[in-house]
């Protein structure tokens, strides 16, 4: 039985490295980009001459609809979603004090209010089958609070506790929903941050003193995925170099 993984934002640094992984277990991978996303058929190309047959749709995860058409042309062309990764995110950062409500409501809506709006696309059908994953990336910031980040800390938080409430009400239907909250990983999320503030204010807080790599990721995802994994439910787990021990 082949099963079929959506991941959102896996264009990106660490969704990339999610999907390669889940493919190369046999997972059927279909992605979402963003619809502002000019480089989607490039990277879909790319990832074709490498092998892996992603599907990619446009999906605004920020829109309940958008998220519900999108999950409906993935069932119709590729089969019914066994795993779903809420990995699209943004940032934001500002200090609380220059903060506006554009940038309060972004972050939100697209780390928190998008976990919303894929999930209730996907939850009914993964409970009818009695088998279902949802994984969702938050971040360390969410754990520990960030400096300039109320608005990314406060979403992805949130992400923990709309986890540990489903959890709950799924548990005894064969479907898990879990959290991981990355510290910092090698993607241009953080590759943007200038080589000397990663090397002053970041590299010293985590004790491997390396940034993680998104493959490090992607093997915790592709675990949390797995048959192996049932017993795992509400769970946040770290992945973070030891940076914060929670
Ligand atoms: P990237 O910026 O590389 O990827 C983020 C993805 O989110 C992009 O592919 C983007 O899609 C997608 N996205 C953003 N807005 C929307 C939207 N409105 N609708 C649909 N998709 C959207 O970041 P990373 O790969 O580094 O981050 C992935 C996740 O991991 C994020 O949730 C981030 O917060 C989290 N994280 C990252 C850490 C890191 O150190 N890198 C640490 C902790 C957590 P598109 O490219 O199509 O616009």
């Amino acid at each position: 039985m082949v099963r079929i993984a959506l991941v959102t934002g896996g264009m990106g640094g660490l969704g990339e490295a999610v999907c390669v992984k889940l493919a190369a277990l046999g997972y059927k991978v279909a992605t979402t980009h963003s619809p502002g996303n000019t480089t989607a058929d490039e990277w879909l190309t790319k990832m074709h001459h490498l092998g892996y047959a992603f599907k990619g749709y446009k999906c605004d995860v920020t829109d309940f609809d958008s998220a519900k058409s999108c999950v409906e042309q993935v069932t119709a062309e590729l089969g019914h979603v066994d795993v779903l990764v809420n990995n699209a995110g943004i940032t934001r950062d500002k200090t609380f004090k220059k903060m506006s409500k554009d940038d309060w409501d972004a972050v939100i809506h697209t780390n928190l209010d998008s976990v919303f709006n894929m999930t209730k696309q996907v939850m009914d059908g993964m409970v009818e089958r009695r088998w279902g994953r949802v994984i969702n990336v938050a971040s360390v910031n969410g754990q520990k609070g960030a400096f300039g980040q109320t608005n990314y800390s406060a979403a992805k938080a949130g992400m923990h506790g709309f986890t540990k409430a489903l959890a709950l009400e799924v548990a005894k239907h064969g479907v898990t929903i879990n959290t991981i909250s990355p510290g910092y990983i090698g993607t241009k999320m953080v590759t943007a941050i200038p080589q000397e503030i990663l090397e002053s204010k970041i590299l010293p807080q985590i004790p491997m003193s390396r940034l993680g790599k998104p493959e490090e990721i992607a093997g915790l995802v592709a675990y949390l995925a797995s048959d192996e994994a049932a017993f795992l439910t509400g769970a946040n787990i770290s992945i973070n170099g030891g940076q914060h021990m929670y």
